[in-house]
């Protein structure tokens, strides 16, 4: 036949999460009896971020939490409004839509987002923590750091594909699988790339540039993952490291281009998480289980974020 895998629809991987998230949700009933509170700001006047913030907020209600979309007129203002909601008790989780100003004045608008209400994990000691491969924000283990939404998704469906051998300890799943990412931005390839390999993957990082190498070193014997420059970009290179690559990770931007189906060694997983169509029709005929978009895992994993941080907050008062 031509289609010997199948096609994973992200609607049916969120459907644990949805269930995991409702109970949740009225477990927190004696300190939330609306539910927790996401806001969101938008400051910009960009189609795709209204839609989005839209679809964020059906989402959440649909879950039982409450959505607010405050909206910023002078761009000026937003940071004084997200210190408001960094002080205020009764909003648990804090999103900005960007791009707001489009250079490096968002990098730093974000990290205004107080820690403990950031819901998309892109807080600096949650980066640096990542990378760093530390789990627990306490020496005492009890507060989870929090991932980065969509790298995280990308790691829940490896986990609901089966890709993560649970036979094998925690933290090495990945453990004898190579990936490939294609995209090495810092809001999602780069550490996507950081958290499969440190999980046990050989990872293939590929961007417009170059390929790395990102490992754990022979017989995992580093904790974190380390980066090797593999050469500048090229066909053949990728396509190399595509030969006995058992995932690959699209993520490109861009409504023209197309990952080579003739790179994909039959039986691997593909996954894209760009808003384009990265894998032509002809994946089908390569990879063993195809999934063409991650939306609907990264929001469930943004209102995770969420409740992990109410925990968090709740456990720290009891401290
Ligand atoms: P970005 O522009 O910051 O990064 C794009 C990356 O792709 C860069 O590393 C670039 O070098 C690489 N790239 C571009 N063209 C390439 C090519 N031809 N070959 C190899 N590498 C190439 O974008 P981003 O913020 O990482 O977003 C990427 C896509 O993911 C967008 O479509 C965005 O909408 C989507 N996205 C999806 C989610 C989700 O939850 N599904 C979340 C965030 C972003």
């Amino acid at each position: 036949s031509d289609k010997p895998g199948r096609t994973i629809l992200a609607s049916s991987i969120s459907k644990t999460y949805v269930e995991e998230i409702t109970k949740k949700i009225e477990s927190m009933r004696n300190i939330r009896p609306n539910g927790p509170l996401l806001v969101g700001f938008l400051a910009n006047n960009d189609p795709a971020a209204e839609m989005y913030a839209n679809w964020t907020g059906k989402t959440c209600e649909s879950m039982g939490f409450r959505y607010e979309l405050r909206r910023i007129e002078e761009k000026d203002f937003l940071e004084e409004a997200i210190i408001d909601a960094n002080r205020d008790t009764s909003v648990d989780g804090i999103m900005v839509y960007f791009p707001v100003f489009g250079n490096a004045q968002d990098q730093y608008l974000q990290q205004v987002v107080s820690r403990e209400k950031d819901v998309e994990g892109l807080n600096h000691v949650y980066y640096q923590n990542m990378y760093h491969n530390i789990r627990y924000l306490d020496n005492d283990k009890q507060l989870k750091s929090i991932l980065p939404c969509t790298p995280l998704a990308v790691v829940k469906i490896l986990e609901f594909l089966k890709v993560y051998n649970n036979l094998l300890p925690e933290g090495n799943r990945l453990y004898g699988k190579k990936c490939v990412v294609v995209n090495r931005s810092e809001i999602v390839g780069r550490p996507l790339a950081a958290l499969l390999a440190n999980d046990g993957a050989i990872v293939y990082s590929v961007d417009i540039n170059n390929i790395q190498k990102f490992t754990r070193g022979e017989g995992l014997k580093f904790s974190k993952h380390q980066v090797e420059d593999l050469g500048n970009y090229s066909d053949d290179l990728l396509r190399e490291c595509c030969a006995d690559s058992d995932v690959i990770v699209t993520g490109v931007p861009s409504p023209d281009y197309r990952f080579p189906t003739d790179y994909i060694r039959d039986g691997a997983v593909c996954i894209n998480f760009s808003s384009h169509k990265n894998f032509d029709d002809s994946v089908k005929s390569k990879a063993s289980l195809y999934v063409p978009s991650t939306g609907k895992v990264t929001i469930s994993m943004l209102l995770r974020n969420m409740l992990r941080l109410v925990e968090n907050r709740q456990k720290l008062n009891q401290l």
